[in-house]
């Protein structure tokens, strides 16, 4: 059995965001990641993924992101960034070591991966992102339509779906993207529940995440509250040109599906290929059930990340768990450092009995 002062379960972004700020403050943290390299999921995004912030505001602590700061950097570029930064951790990191159960003991934790090898932790850092719990609503009629149904999570370039007529359902940046890149080689329609709110990229020659950052909302707890309800679409002026030329057009939420057709809002019927859930995602934390941590939505009981339940343990890169940046490239140093000295001083017995 391996004994440590904290466990990190996650080598994406947060994670490693969590090992290095850990690091810094003495701890010798181990870091185990369900796959089978470096990046986290972002080579399992879609092919044209290109970041909505610039390089500059996309770096994680005790590494810039490298190249031109103004430039938007694409995926593939975000996974050799990952690649150096995991290189250059001071840190254990161990791949293929898929977190099967945590379970809380007596001055700490008690992890078991899916190989059967078993790590006693003092704090645990839960860090395992979303995009293993894929979020799919229940939609009337969709779960006897006869089509074929993705999730974003899956969708991967445009030519798969070639020549179909595809729905996407979702108002988010990603809905709005695979929609748009999608139209060229299909018939797509995107349908909201609400209107389709976006973001201008650039505002008076500076990248929006400039303003983020310049006024404090990217960081403050009141940000999420300011900016509430569906998070806008951030806009290099393609993505709203597309909508308002119609291509994909925008449609209010249908009524229903219906075997192979989806029945639309004005009650007028259609048959549809594929449909295309870019829905979102909620937190991947099966290895806790059991535990009492998780709410009934999915989502853990905490208090800007630190467990309300179970004490010693964290969560970084929840959607929104302090500001609106806590779920990006650019949030995930600060709200380690954040969650990493709230537990150690919750929770510092634990670590001094493990070391
Ligand atoms: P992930 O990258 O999902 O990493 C989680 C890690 O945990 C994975 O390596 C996985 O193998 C591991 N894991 C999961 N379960 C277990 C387990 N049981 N045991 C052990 N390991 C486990 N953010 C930005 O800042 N800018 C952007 O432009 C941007 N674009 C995005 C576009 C898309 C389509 C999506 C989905 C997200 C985007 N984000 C963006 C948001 C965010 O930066 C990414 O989602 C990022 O990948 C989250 O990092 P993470 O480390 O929290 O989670």
């Amino acid at each position: 059995m391996t004994f440590v002062d904290l466990a990190v379960i996650g080598g994406g972004q947060s994670g490693l965001a969590t090992a290095h700020v850990a690091a810094r403050r003495g701890l010798r943290p181990l870091v185990l990641d369900a796959g089978s390299g470096p990046g986290g999921s972002w080579p399992a995004y879609y092919d044209s993924l290109t970041l909505f912030s610039p390089a500059r505001f996309s770096g994680l602590p005790g590494m810039p992101f490298p190249g031109d700061p103004e430039r938007y950097p694409v995926r593939d570029e975000v996974i050799d960034y990952l690649t150096a930064r995991t290189a250059a951790l001071d840190a254990d990191v161990r791949f293929g070591a898929r977190v099967q159960q945590v379970t809380a003991t007596d001055g700490g934790f008690l992890i078991t991966t899916a190989d059967g090898a078993v790590v006693r932790a003092a704090s645990v850092v839960a860090a395992s992102g979303g995009f293993g719990s894929p979020y799919r609503p229940a939609l009337p009629g969709l779960e006897s339509f006869t089509g074929r149904v993705l999730h974003a999570a899956e969708y991967r370039r445009p030519d798969e779906l070639a020549g179909t007529r595809v729905v996407v359902v979702g108002g988010g940046n990603s809905a709005v993207q695979i929609a748009a890149e999608l139209a060229r080689r299909a018939t797509v329609s995107i349908t909201t529940r609400g209107p389709l709110r976006f973001q201008r990229q650039r505002i008076l020659g500076r990248d929006f995440h400039w303003w983020l950052t310049r006024t404090g909302l990217d960081t403050s707890r009141w940000g999420p509250r300011l900016l509430s309800g569906t998070v806008p679409v951030i806009d290099d002026g393609r993505y709203r040109a597309a909508i308002v030329a119609g291509n994909p057009d925008h449609r209010p939420f249908p009524r229903r599906f219906d075997g192979d057709r989806i029945v639309w809002a004005d009650g007028t019927g259609e048959r549809v290929d594929v449909v295309v859930l870019a829905t979102g995602y909620r937190p991947d934390l099966p290895y806790l059930t059991g535990t009492g941590a998780v709410g009934e939505t999915g989502v853990p009981l905490h208090d800007g990340g630190v467990s309300t339940v179970l004490p010693g343990m964290g969560f970084v890169g929840l959607e929104r768990q302090r500001s609106l940046a806590s779920a990006t490239l650019r949030g995930a140093g600060r709200d380690a450092g954040f969650v990493l000295d709230r537990l150690l001083r919750r929770a510092g017995r634990h670590v001094a009995a493990a070391r």
